[in-house]
């Protein structure tokens, strides 16, 4: 059974239900134990010497009333002198206590921590591709942070605090029966006047925490989003600075009236508990006063009674906020287990094969599509709503489209064949299934004969090579991003594939050559430089069938014939499916498919298709052939709609 809780975890959103009233999924606690288990003798020493240190705080205010009643009234120095000593012993003992309750918490903590974080991020690292476009970054990345420590409290802070608060409570409390039952009564009747407070304001604290940390959040995200270098151009391009402003005054005005009231409200809290402190202190005195001038008992017992009363204060705080604690501590577990217990949509199958590794030179594997209908899975197969982009309400399974239908064709072995249509007829979809970032609805995917689902993903993507649109970088160096395809790789073979892949000139150029960091998205190279990066990566694999979607951002004549020369020798020998825009590609085709709504209308080569008429004739006349008019037949576009109108 799965109940949701909170999408935002501790921070949560305004309208969120108390921690209190949030439901843990069931079997939550259980799954925490095997987490703690490699701990264990840690969390043993931990929770001794916070047992220690309970009773020592109750055992201090003991030897205070001896001090003062068998020692100082009597004038008998050695006592005075032994007690003081004795004071001391413990004081150390405490301290020594203290730092190995320190530091085990903080070894424990941190390897939770550890623990917890390195599973989350390989679990999701495993997932679809289908999961990252469905689940917004942020929210991933607070599962990684907030949650991940969050959880890590649940073990150390939490049962630490839990069992110093109620070790010390009766520590305290027995010992102040000890020394006087009538005092003793009276003080712990006014506990709950000690806790009102905490349940009242404490919980109005929790909620304006809460809400501070979400408009800090939201606040945080507009200012990433409107500095990123896309925000910043489009605020320019669109003469909307004081816009942008007046509506990031608007978030601000409201962290800063949260930060008010939540300021004063915790400053309220203080001054009700210092003054309630201080009435029950009063009455310690005064009722002790009393008693000890009728000679009830000694003045070292009353002031050893105030001391242990002041003392029971801060754990009978710690009282009244641990329930909401342990369950924030257990509502973060759960939102990590949430992640970890996704089920990765695409999964290798027991048993299964690796492709032989066989093909290459010259023996790449085919690739066939059989009778392939597809439509992208609902979100709520994916992903959970509380990592969503994009907050919808999760359609049920079975809504989504159609993509494509029955989508069969052969690329055969070694040969180039070009993908065309027009924009969102389904292109790039064909190409996602090869490399099982998504699996076929119906119908089958197969490689060298062998259906995808059988083969193991390593051996899947040893084999396939793969270079988007907008070929990734990640902000590194370019020796780095190279090296990604082939840890090994050898500064010459490095260097070679830049030259095949015409990218040589250009890094070669750079003050750092290969040492050039590529700054974030890659963004100082131009989209046709980077592609050549991408594809010198790809030369490194050297896999033998490469998918690949031709760039179309940034092209002049001089990059295109360079592109142009790229591509002839990354394709050459292996088995190609490209998503073909420019005319040097598809006249090298060995085989062009025309897709259009998720079915190949057409098929065949670039003469046979023009010769023959229909969609393929007609995408030609309109944009292509003015494309081989302006650019002489050198460079042009196949208008396939992927790429900007020129
Ligand atoms: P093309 O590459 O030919 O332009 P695509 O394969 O990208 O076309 O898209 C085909 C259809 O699939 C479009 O209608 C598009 O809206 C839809 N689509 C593409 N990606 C996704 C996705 N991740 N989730 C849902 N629908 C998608």
């Amino acid at each position: 059974m799965m109940m949701r809780v909170g999408p935002m975890g501790p921070i949560g959103r305004p309208g969120d239900p108390p921690v209190t009233r949030q439901q843990i999924r069931p079997g939550t606690v259980r799954r925490i134990i095997p987490y703690a288990k490699p701990y264990r003798w840690g969390l043993a020493l931990l929770l001794s010497v916070t047992a220690l240190d309970a009773i020592i705080t109750a055992v201090n205010p003991l030897l205070i009333a001896f001090v003062i009643d068998d020692g100082i009234i009597p004038r008998r120095v050695a006592v005075v002198v032994g007690i003081a000593l004795a004071i001391v012993v413990l004081a150390l003992v405490d301290a020594l206590a203290n730092y190995i309750q320190a530091r085990m918490s903080a070894r424990i903590g941190q390897g939770v921590t550890y623990d917890l974080r390195t599973r989350v991020f390989s679990h999701v690292q495993r997932q679809p591709l289908a999961f990252f476009t469905r689940s917004q970054t942020g929210s991933l990345v607070s599962r990684l942070n907030t949650d991940v420590v969050g959880a890590q409290q649940a073990i150390t802070t939490l049962l630490s605090q839990t069992v110093d608060t109620v070790l010390t409570l009766i520590v305290v409390v027995a010992a102040m029966f000890y020394l006087s039952w009538q005092v003793s009564v009276i003080a712990l009747i006014t506990v709950p006047f000690l806790l009102f407070p905490g349940k009242v304001i404490g919980k109005r604290l929790q909620r304006l925490t809460r809400e501070t940390m979400q408009l800090n959040a939201s606040m945080g995200s507009l200012t990433t989003e409107r500095f990123n270098v896309g925000g910043a151009m489009l605020a320019k391009l669109y003469g909307r600075p004081d816009e942008e402003s007046a509506v990031f005054a608007t978030q601000a005005e409201r962290v800063r009236d949260v930060g008010v009231r939540q300021t004063v409200t915790g400053r309220a809290f203080g001054i009700i508990m210092a003054l309630i402190s201080a009435l029950i202190l009063a009455l310690a005195y005064g009722l002790g006063g009393i008693l000890v001038i009728d000679h009830a008992f000694k003045i070292g017992v009353l002031v050893a009674l105030v001391a242990l009363i002041t003392r029971l204060f801060g754990p009978v705080n710690q009282l009244s906020n641990m329930q909401i604690n342990v369950l924030t501590a257990l509502v973060s577990f759960d939102r990590v287990f949430e992640v970890l217990d996704l089920k990765p949509l695409i999964a290798e199958r027991p048993g299964a094969t690796a492709l032989p590794r066989a093909c290459g030179n010259g023996m790449a594997p085919e690739i066939e599509f059989d009778r392939v209908s597809f439509r992208y899975p609902t979100a709520a197969e994916v992903s959970l709503a509380s990592l969503e982009s994009i907050a919808l309400p999760m359609p049920e399974r079975g809504d989504t489209e159609w993509i494509l239908h029955e989508v069969s064709f052969v690329a055969p072995a070694g040969k180039l064949t070009a993908l065309v249509g027009p924009s969102g007829a389904g292109k790039t979809t064909i190409t996602h299934l090869v490399p099982r970032f998504y699996d076929p609805g119906s119908g089958l995917v197969r490689i060298g004969g062998y259906d995808l689902r059988d083969l193991t993903l390593k051996s899947l993507h040893d084999t396939i090579g793969v270079v988007t649109q907008d070929a990734h970088l990640f902000h590194d160096t370019i020796r780095a991003n190279l090296a990604y395809a082939r840890p090994g790789a050898t500064e010459q073979e490095l260097v070679e594939a830049c030259k095949a892949a015409r990218i040589w000139e250009l890094v070669a150029s750079l003050s750092n050559g290969l040492d050039t960091v590529v700054g974030e998205r890659g963004y100082r190279l131009s989209g046709g430089e980077k592609q050549r990066v991408a594809l010198a990566r790809l030369l490194l694999k050297a896999p033998s069938v490469v998918v690949l979607d031709e760039a179309t951002a940034h092209l002049d004549s001089e990059s295109e014939a360079a592109i142009q020369r790229a591509l002839q020798i990354a394709l050459a020998g292996r088995t190609s499916l490209v998503i073909a825009h420019r005319l040097s590609t598809v006249r090298e085709a060995d085989q062009i498919l025309v897709i259009d709504e998720g079915r190949i209308t057409q098929r065949g080569t670039h003469e046979e298709l023009l010769a023959a008429g229909g969609l393929y004739a007609d995408l030609y006349r309109t944009q292509f052939a003015r494309q081989e008019a302006t650019e002489g037949g050198l460079a042009g576009e196949v208008p396939t709609g992927n790429g900007p109108v020129r």
